[in-house]
């Protein structure tokens, strides 16, 4: 009996053993010097690159794969491993990680997940998810939101910056995962108000940069200079909101806030109060719901 065993073990090893080495033998064969130019391959680095801080989610890669060096050095060493995850409000996730993920910010990620570090107290997390909430309306109608922002508040969103904007902005901006939305023409991080003004968060100090030590700057693009207030008439319209460096925090600040103080706050709870309901949903999962 105890032999019959024994052979069975063996022959199961010797087969793993010859599939394994067939297997190797196969990728091997279709590996290819060109491979390394391309997209797929540098996602690939980026994957054995993220597994090690605990990013091993896919639909993270895009994310993961924008930062630039500045970015890369501020979130060095941190681990955003899955420590525990759980049915958030309106169909999220709310996936808890370590105080090191994000220098312990909450954010949200696609397939509508919120990232809580475990180091938010427990009685800020209710009006913490609120604010995330409103990030995850974003990505779920980034259109309507797009448009909004370009009627009522004169702001248009850019995939990419102006060619005019200095090296200086460029190499010290902070990427943000909120206003990270891959797949889509909305998706744009770079907004520019009344076709002048490009605001971004940059580290204070981009040599040593810290996901915490950052400022909003604006790119005067008509008087080619860098300006570390909000022009005058910007304040006039948006008040002196905490987060200001994209109409994506504008909104979540304001929503969560009920904030009417301000004409950008009263035009924004007036479009909710019309249009919200329909753009909590998201417009994915309705395509999927079978017909009866
Ligand atoms: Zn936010």
């Amino acid at each position: 009996m105890i032999q019959q065993l024994l052979f069975m073990v063996v022959l199961g090893m010797v087969i793993a053993y010859v599939f394994r080495h067939l297997q190797a033998t196969t990728e091997e064969g279709f590996h290819d010097a060109a491979d390394i130019d391309t997209p797929s391959a540098i996602l690939t680095g980026n994957t054995a690159w993220s597994t090690a801080f605990g990013e091993d989610n896919p639909l993270d890669l895009p994310w993961i794969a924008s930062w630039s060096p500045a970015d890369q050095a501020a979130r060095r060493g941190q681990n955003c491993a899955v420590l525990y995850s759980r049915a958030g409000p309106e169909g999220t996730t709310i996936v808890t990680t370590s105080r090191s993920c994000e220098a312990g910010m909450a954010h949200t990620r696609p397939g509508d997940r919120i990232y809580l570090p475990d180091s938010i107290p427990l009685a800020l997390q209710e009006q913490t998810i609120r604010h995330e909430l409103v990030h995850i309306y974003q990505r779920r109608n980034p259109e309507a939101w797009a448009q909004f922002y370009r009627r009522q508040w004169s702001f248009i969103l850019y995939r990419e910056p102006p060619a005019t904007m200095p090296a200086s902005i460029l190499g010290a901006r902070r990427n943000n995962p909120d206003l990270w939305i891959p797949g889509t023409q909305y998706g744009g991080t770079w907004p520019c108000w009344k076709g002048r003004y490009w605001p971004a968060a940059v580290y204070t100090d981009p040599k040593r940069p810290q996901l915490r030590d950052a400022i909003t700057v604006w790119w005067d693009d008509v008087r080619r200079e860098i300006l570390t207030e909000p022009p005058a008439e910007w304040i006039a319209f948006f008040g002196t909101p905490t987060q200001n460096e994209h109409p994506h925090e504008l909104a979540a600040v304001m929503l969560t806030a009920e904030d009417t103080s301000t004409e950008a706050g009263r035009r924004l709870m007036n479009w909710w109060a019309t249009k919200g309901s329909l753009l909590k949903q998201d417009p994915v999962a309705e395509r999927f719901i079978p017909p009866s």
